[in-house]
Order: C-alpha cells, then structure tokens, then sequence
C-alpha cells in the first residue's frame, strides 16, 4: 500500500490532521488500532482557537449544532460551611469577533464529524482497528487482527496520544510530572437552563461542572491520590453528596447515577517532549504534550498541532518542496504556544492543588483581580482561547498580588486584535518559502 501521508492514531489530532489533507488532494492513509468506541472520557471543551480551524475545515457550523455553548465561566469559592464566599466570572465576551465563545462536545461525536468528513474523500484511506507497530525504510508497519502488512509513504506522523510508538521510533524521550491530586470524572443529566461552565471549590475540595449538549453535563472532582478504591466501596450516595453539597444545582440529577461503574479515574499528567520532528517524522497531540485537564486545553492543543503540521505539509506537496527539513516550520510555530499552554495549564492546576485555607483566599484574591482588571482579564482570556499568545508581566502579577491597583481601562477591540495571531505568524513558511 502506497501514501503521500501516513498517520498512526485516529483521535482528534490525527483525524483533524488527515482532514486538512484530504481536502488538499494528499493521499492518506491512518491506521486506528481501536474497532470501536472508546470508553473512556476524554477533552469536550472546544476552545475559540479550535473552532476558527474547524470553521476554515468547513465544520463550524456542524460543530456549533451538536454543542453547548459556553459563554463564562463562574468560579464560586465557597465558605468551610459552604456558604458562597466570593464570585468570579471568566468572560469569553471579552475576545473581539466571532470566535468568543468555548463549546461542549462529546468526543466521540467529535471524532465521528471529522472522520465522516474525511471519509467524503477518495484519497483518504482509514484503516480501523490496525495497530501501527513501528517503522521500515520509509514503511510504516501493521497489524490488523494476525494479518501484518506495510504502507510506503513519503511522510509519517505519529498522533497516537501518550503511548506514540512514532515518539519512540524516533527516540524522543519525555519526562512525566504527577500531581498530589486526581480525579473522579462522569457525565450526567442536568437542568436545561444550567448551560455555563461551573468551578465550585472550598479550600480543600474542588468541582468542575461543564454543561454539554443533550443537557447532560461533564464534571470532574479533584480527590487525593489513592482514594478512588475506598470511594468506590462506599455506598453510590456518598457520591451523590460529594456533588450536591457543592453545587445544590445538580440535586435531582446526579442521583441518576446508580453505580460507581461510569464514575472513572482521571489520572492529570504533565510532558513536553524536547523536540517534535525527526527527519520524516513528526509528532502531534498528546504524542508530544500532555497537560493537566484544568484549563481545558489537551485536546485542543491536538487540533492546533494537527492544523499547523497539515497546512505546512499540503503547501509541501503543491509546491512540490517535500524537503523533510521544511518540517521544522512546524515546531518552530507550536514549540513556544504550546510549552506556554503548559505552563497556564499547571499553574492553574497549583491554585488548586494545596488544601489550605491561605491558598483559597490567594486564589479568591487572584481570581476577583483577574476579573476586574480588565487588561488582565482579556489577557487570561486571549492566553486559553488559543487566538493569541499574551504573556503576563511583573506589573500584572503586582496587580494581581494587590501590590498595585486594578487597571479600569479597557482596550480596544483594535488593540485587542492586534494580538491576534496573524496568518503569517500561523503560517510563516508562506512568506519565508520552502526549501
Ligand atoms: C482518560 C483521559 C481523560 C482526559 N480528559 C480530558 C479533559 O477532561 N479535558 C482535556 O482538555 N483533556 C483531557 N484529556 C486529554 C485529551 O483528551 C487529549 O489531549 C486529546 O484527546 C489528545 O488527542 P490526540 O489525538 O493527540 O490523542 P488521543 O485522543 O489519545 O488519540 C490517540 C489515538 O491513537 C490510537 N492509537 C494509539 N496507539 C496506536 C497505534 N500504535 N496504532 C494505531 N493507533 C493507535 C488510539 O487508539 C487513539 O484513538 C484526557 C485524556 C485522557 C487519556
């Protein structure tokens, strides 16, 4: 079997990869090595960044029907007796034009709109529960069931999540960070009018309810590591109460979860490899960076991966400079966004991560400036959403500690956009040419 393009791994990144080639003309070929639907929770939250690549896909739309909207965030910080203590919102209003908005959406319906897309092209050719088992001379290696077999190509790109066998053929190591928590994770119903994000959390219990469509919602609940054994034997309620003590919304509804078999564990970790591209390889997603769950970032660091890593290889292919050097524009673009997106991710995760009441009213402090000040805010906005990349300086921290007053002046939406990426800074190799 022969490819232009091989894919090892058909999850977002993979896919959302082998639909910017496919549309293209790129003859690809992606091995899955699941049959089936995967069980497992895994990211819904779409962040804007992702829904402006899906919208230049021709899936915006589609998308937008088979989601919830998020417009806010509310961040509740509760009292010892659960009483709301301070209230903060994080706004995507604040972000200038049409992608000012996070959607919910199951990931598995995700992964069925952008492979029944993908499937709409002759030249795709998708190999369902085929396991990719390494590499050849320019082959990569199958198997499907007990039948082994090889597929030429000119290109490889390994999306096979954490356990990317690409990564290893090319020997990039990664060095995994653990946190002093996990997680319980489970989708259930919701009221129909529950429709924005949720972060509830007290000084040493923390909930985060994400409202998807079909009014069900996702929500994550930060537990010690090691508890998730002795939860499970404990009656169904205790579950229950977790829940509705914190967020009394969800009485009458987290109650229609009968058994712990749906509640799983969720287990953050944090990497960054050390580079992405070897040669004719290259690595996206999770094959290369993993972040904690907090920001609600993964998956959508897959797509903008996948959207970088596809346009450069299609400008590849129609120029016909099929250089494998030219595949560094790649990393030179996502290597600095996506450690940035980490380093968001983690820090977010520290607020949490330390059962203490003087970590809770830092936070709370931290959280009310952020609101309020608005340059911050956009800032704090603009860094999650993917459009942009704002770091955050001295002054801001000062602001943020209290050391400095809160700025009311808002910008823009000029200034705002300025700090938009920009097609050449997405794209570069098209002004900088290809070798
Ligand atoms: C349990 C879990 C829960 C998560 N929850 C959240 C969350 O709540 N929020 C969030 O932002 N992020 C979450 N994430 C992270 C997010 O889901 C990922 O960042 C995102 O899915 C990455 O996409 P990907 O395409 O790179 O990898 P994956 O989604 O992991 O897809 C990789 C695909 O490759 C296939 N594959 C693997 N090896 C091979 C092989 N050798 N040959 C062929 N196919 C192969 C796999 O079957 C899989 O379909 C979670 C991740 C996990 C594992």
């Amino acid at each position: 079997m022969k490819a232009d393009v091989f894919i090892g791994g058909g999850g977002i990144g993979g896919l959302t990869l082998a639909l910017k080639l496919v549309r293209r003309g790129i003859v690809v070929v992606l091995a899955e090595r699941m049959a089936m639907k995967a069980p497992t929770y895994k990211g819904e939250l779409l962040q804007p960044k992702s829904m402006q690549i899906f919208d230049k896909l021709g899936l915006y739309e589609k998308i937008r029907s088979h989601s919830n909207e998020i417009n806010v965030l509310d961040m509740l910080e509760l009292s010892s007796s659960l009483q709301v203590k301070d209230r903060a919102f994080m706004d995507y209003s604040v972000l200038p034009g049409k992608y000012n908005a996070a959607y919910m959406m199951h990931h598995e319906e995700l992964k069925s709109v952008i492979l029944n897309t993908a499937c709409e092209f002759e030249n795709f050719h998708y190999l369902i529960g085929t396991v990719c088992k390494g590499y050849g001379e320019n082959t990569a290696l199958l198997q499907k069931g007990t039948e082994k077999f090889e597929v030429e190509a000119k290109f490889f790109f390994g999306a096979e999540g954490r356990s990317s066998v690409t990564r290893k053929a090319i020997e990039i190591e990664v060095k995994q960070t653990t946190y002093n928590h996990h997680f319980l994770t489970v989708t259930f119903p919701r009221a129909e009018d529950f429709t924005d994000g949720k972060i509830i959390s007290t000084y040493n219990r923390f909930l985060g309810l994400f409202p998807l469509p079909d009014n069900q919602v996702r929500s994550v609940y930060l537990i010690p590591p090691g508890d998730y054994k002795q939860l499970k034997e404990k009656p169904i309620s205790h579950f229950h109460k977790l829940y509705t003590d914190l967020a009394p919304a969800v009485d009458g509804y987290v109650q229609q979860l009968t058994d712990w078999k749906k509640i799983q564990l969720m287990i953050p970790v944090m990497y960054h490899a050390n580079s992405y591209v070897k040669s004719n390889k290259a690595i996206i997603g999770d094959a290369c960076h993993a972040v904690h769950p907090m920001a609600g970032e993964g998956m959508n660091m897959a797509i903008q991966d996948a959207d970088i890593l596809g346009e450069l290889t299609a400008d590849m292919f129609e120029q016909d400079k099929k250089d494998s050097t030219n595949l560094t524009w790649y990393e030179r673009v996502r290597y600095k966004r996506a450690d940035h997106v980490i380093q968001l991710s983690h820090l977010a995760a520290l607020a949490y991560s330390f059962p203490f009441k003087p970590v809770s009213y830092l936070r709370q402090r931290t959280f009310d400036r952020l609101e309020e000040d608005r340059i911050l805010h956009f800032k704090q906005m603009l860094n999650v959403s993917g459009l942009g990349m704002w770091k955050e300086n001295v002054h801001d921290r000062f602001i943020q500690g209290g050391i400095m007053p809160v700025r009311m002046k808002d910008l823009t939406k000029d200034t705002k956009k300025l700090k938009y990426y920009t097609s050449d800074e997405d794209y570069p190799w098209k002004t900088e040419g290809l070798k």
